[in-house]
């Protein structure tokens, strides 16, 4: 495995996140050039890309990428481009989930599970460049590719990888097979889509279950984005007699952001449990 950080310079440059939306063209154009296999160039612009996407480095030895500052400023939003009929998305693993985004047993569950058997092959989501593939305690055998729109995805507890960092993928390219290592109790694929290093829930751009993308552009702001406010994320535990609507009122939040910060099939709450309130 490499070594090698390759570092941008200059990262900020003058970066407005709303302008992003108008660089879909861009995109399009460095996608064609990836399609007609200018990999040198499509290379250099993925560079370009990561710096305007606020990226700072392109580090092969740290899993998760720490960005200094707000993922996105106040109430903004952020509009990025997902990738169209030329470069598809393709299901990692197709197969049931076995667990989903979100808050649960007193921690966060930052990616989705599919269940697999040890061995079964691990496709890349989109195009993009492997940025991990290494051994980690708790994700066990992991590879985190990067992809042109600023997005990363995380493939985890695998038994073999079958990438090295800064090799170019294509969508549906076999990365990898899945298994069991790290912390994990039964062999599953624990998949995560990140921006900026912060997570989001896959589920809110993929259907698994179709294998298909629910939309052709994701739009990441404060609410959509669980990772902005994990710095300030707030817990609450329940206490007897407390409901909802009581706690809500209590952090000035709603019962419904409650509901969908918990992945809380209904209202109902335990006393002595935590919820995250914020
Ligand atoms: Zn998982």
């Amino acid at each position: 495995m490499s070594d090698t950080v390759l570092r941008v310079p200059d990262p900020y440059a003058d970066f407005q996140p709303v302008e992003i939306v108008e660089s879909r063209e861009d995109s399009l154009a460095i996608l064609q050039q990836w399609q007609a296999g200018q990999m040198a160039a499509a290379l250099d612009e993925m560079w370009e890309y990561r710096r305007q996407f606020l990226y700072e480095s392109f580090d092969v030895k740290e899993l998760h990428y720490k960005h200094s500052g707000p993922v996105v400023e106040g109430n903004d939003t952020v509009w990025l481009p997902l990738p169209g009929p030329g470069s598809p998305y393709v299901q990692p693993f197709r197969g049931r989930i076995s667990s989903r985004f979100g808050f649960r047993w007193g921690r966060m569950h930052y990616g989705t599970d599919i269940a697999l058997r040890t061995g079964d092959t691990v496709r890349a989501a989109f195009d993009g460049v492997v940025r991990i593939a290494q051994r980690n305690a708790s994700y066990g055998y992991i590879v985190i590719l990067f992809h042109r729109n600023g997005l990363e995805t995380y493939y985890a507890h695998l038994s073999k990888m079958l990438v090295s960092p800064c090799q170019m993928v294509k969508a549906g390219e076999p990365i990898a097979l899945g298994g069991n290592t790290g912390r994990s109790r039964g062999s599953h694929l624990h998949l995560e889509v990140r921006y900026l290093g912060a997570p989001l829930d896959p589920q809110y751009l993929i259907d698994f279950g179709e294998g298909k993308l629910l939309r052709d552009s994701l739009p990441i702001c404060k609410t959509t984005l669980y990772g902005v406010s994990y710095s300030d994320a707030m817990y609450h535990k329940v206490r007897q007699g407390e409901t909802l609507s009581s706690i809500a009122r209590k952090y000035r939040t709603s019962v419904a952001r409650i509901r969908v910060l918990n992945n809380m099939k209904s209202t109902r709450i335990r006393t002595g449990s935590t919820l995250r309130v914020r």
